[in-house]
């Protein structure tokens, strides 16, 4: 029997359902959980977005005012004549400016020549500064130059950061009335301003994000790994491409998310006359598994409920099998005991599914037919029984009747054979004596002739009865044909064997037989033999006894003739 075929009705039930509720809940469970988690990080890459767009729109904004003021002071027609008449003055505008913009780390106006002619608070006042890309450009037009490590105001500062001092710096050529240069309006930026900004989002942000600045080749100027180049040529062509999107990388040995926004362009900056702008990238990055942390909760809930729920369909299933199995055991029960148990012949009535009933009811004709084959069965048995019982009753008289002498109703020839038999058996063994009287009436020819043949029926069974009535019941008398009978006396030896005979002798003689009317008076010779161990059967012993018989005969008759015994006789020879 295979495994499948010895699990009960119930728990097949309970595994196909629970498979089937397992593929289900799997499957709902799982499609859940793969919108929850595509929601989460969908929702992860909006924010970083929108906070690399803030980080961006916030560089842009102050950049562009910085660089507008900028050119608005360096234009302004009133401080025309003061810029290289009055450095007392130009410094007063100068502290001023930088009072407004706090993010200023020095203001300065140049001439023409490089040299520094008024700085805030009077720094690098005298200090040439011809060679710098600013002071350069700025002769010709206004720019805007790309983050750098301060050379000399690191020196004069004094700052709350820990990191080096980097600016970026602006500048705007100052103009005569007649439009000639009279000189170069420069500002040095704190990228501190860029820090806290990047700070104040970040503290704003999820726990886990992170901000960078990129510079146009891909380095970071504002982030934790200054320097650093996260991301290939590809991915930085197609941010730059974009402009402003989402994207997930394996960054620094985990997958993070990250939303990008591009800032300062030339055209966002505002920067007039073709400048192509500072072409910054800001990324903000997180770890997905940060991404996924609010929802997993939620997920940790879902799987739960699924796994309760396939359970609670195991259960279900197991139960509504125990139930649906019941009727079936409790039939089977009963079947079983309606076997070794006669009494029990009747099914109970199965309730439940239409199935059960039809299954009970036809069962329920199968037994009354089984009933009604086991009655017939059995009326015949009894039948045959009672007929076979018969036939042994008529063949049991018939042998009866064919052992059995019908004149004297003594045993015959036939007859004889089965206790001769037996005694014979008995004396060979050693176990008692056995001896035989060969019984012949005298002269029994003259009593037909005299009387009549009736009258010599009459002897016959006169003489037989004398016979057995003088004999025990252990003994046989049988009639061998005509008047002879012969006697089977059991359990005695020959010398008791013949005081018999004598005795029987004398009866028959002291008879007075009576027929028809008259009395009829007869004798018998008697023949004596024992059975000798040495015989080969009965017959050898009846054999002797007739030779004894003959004898008495020859002797005057109405007398005992003993044959002489067959170890005697040996002897003898
Ligand atoms: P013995 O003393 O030598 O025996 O002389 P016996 O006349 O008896 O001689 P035997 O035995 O030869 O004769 C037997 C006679 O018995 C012969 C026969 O007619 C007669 N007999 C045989 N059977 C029956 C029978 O059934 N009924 C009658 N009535 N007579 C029979
Ligand atoms: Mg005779
Ligand atoms: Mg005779």
């Amino acid at each position: 029997m295979s495994f499948r075929n010895r699990l009960r009705f119930e728990h097949r039930l309970a595994a196909l359902v629970g498979l089937l509720c397992l593929a289900l809940v799997g499957a709902t469970v799982g499609g859940a959980i793969w919108l929850e988690r595509r929601s989460a990080l969908r929702l992860a890459e909006d924010r970083l977005a929108r906070l690399a767009d803030g980080m961006a729109g916030s560089l842009d904004t102050t950049l562009r005012e910085r660089f507008r003021e900028i050119q608005v002071v360096a234009g302004l027609a009133p401080l025309r004549e003061r810029w290289t008449t009055d450095p007392a003055a130009t410094r007063g505008i100068l502290t001023a400016m930088r009072t407004t913009a706090p993010d200023y780390a020095w203001l300065g106006f140049v001439a023409p020549d490089g040299r520094v002619r008024a700085g805030t608070e009077g720094m690098l006042e005298g200090v040439a500064v011809s060679g710098r890309t600013w002071f350069e450009i700025g002769l010709t037009r206004p720019n805007v130059g790309d983050v750098h490590e301060a050379v000399l105001l690191s020196r004069l500062l004094v700052r709350a950061e820990p990191e080096p001092l980097r600016l970026v710096d602006l500048a705007a050529p100052v103009r005569d009335a007649g439009g000639a240069v009279i000189g170069v309006l420069g500002g040095h930026l704190s990228w501190d301003w860029a820090s806290r900004v990047r700070r104040r989002l970040l503290d704003e942000g999820r726990p886990g994000t992170d901000l960078w600045v990129l510079d146009r080749n891909g380095r970071v100027i504002l982030g934790p790994r200054l320097g650093a180049e996260p991301f290939g040529p590809a991915r930085l062509g197609a941010m730059t491409e974009a402009g402003r999107g989402v994207f997930a990388a394996e960054i620094a040995g985990e997958t993070r998310l990250a939303g990008f926004a591009s800032a300062a362009t030339g055209e966002r900056s505002g920067v007039a006359g073709g400048d192509p702008g500072l072409g910054w990238i800001v990324v903000a990055t997180l770890p997905e598994a940060q991404a996924l942390a609010p929802v997993q909760p939620s997920l940790r809930a879902l799987l739960g409920l699924g796994a309760a729920v396939a359970l609670l369909g195991i259960a279900l299933a197991w139960s509504l099998g125990r139930r649906a199995a019941a009727p079936l055991r409790q039939l089977t029960a009963a079947l079983d005991r309606i076997g070794p148990d006669a009494d029990a012949t009747s099914l109970p009535r199965l309730d439940g599914a239409r199935e059960f009933g039809a299954l009970s009811a036809a069962l329920h004709a199968l037994l009354r037919r089984i009933g009604t084959a086991e009655r017939e069965l059995s009326d015949a048995t009894l039948r045959s029984t009672s007929v076979a019982a018969s036939y042994r009753r008529q063949i049991e008289d018939l042998r009866q009747v064919a052992g059995t002498d019908m004149l004297t109703g003594l045993r015959n020839r036939r007859g004889f054979v089965k206790p001769a038999a037996e005694a014979f058996a008995q004396a060979r063994g050693g176990r008692c004596g056995v001896a035989v009287l060969v019984v012949d009436v005298d002269h029994f020819k003259r009593v037909n002739d005299r009387y009549g043949h009736d009258a010599g029926d009459a002897v016959i069974r006169h003489v037989g009865t004398l016979l057995a009535e003088a004999v025990r019941g252990t003994d046989t008398v049988a009639r061998f044909g005509g008047e002879e009978f012969v006697v089977l006396l059991v359990g005695l030896d020959g010398a008791e064997a013949a005081q018999i005979a004598e005795r029987l002798c004398v009866k028959v003689r002291a008879a007075e037989i009576a027929h028809g009317g008259r009395i009829v008076a007869v004798t018998v010779s008697i023949g004596v033999a024992t059975v000798s161990v040495r015989d080969p059967d009965i017959q050898a012993a009846i054999a002797r006894a007739d030779a004894a018989l003959y004898d008495a005969k020859a002797r005057g008759r109405d007398r005992v003739g003993i044959a002489v015994a067959r170890e005697e006789a040996g002897r003898a020879a």
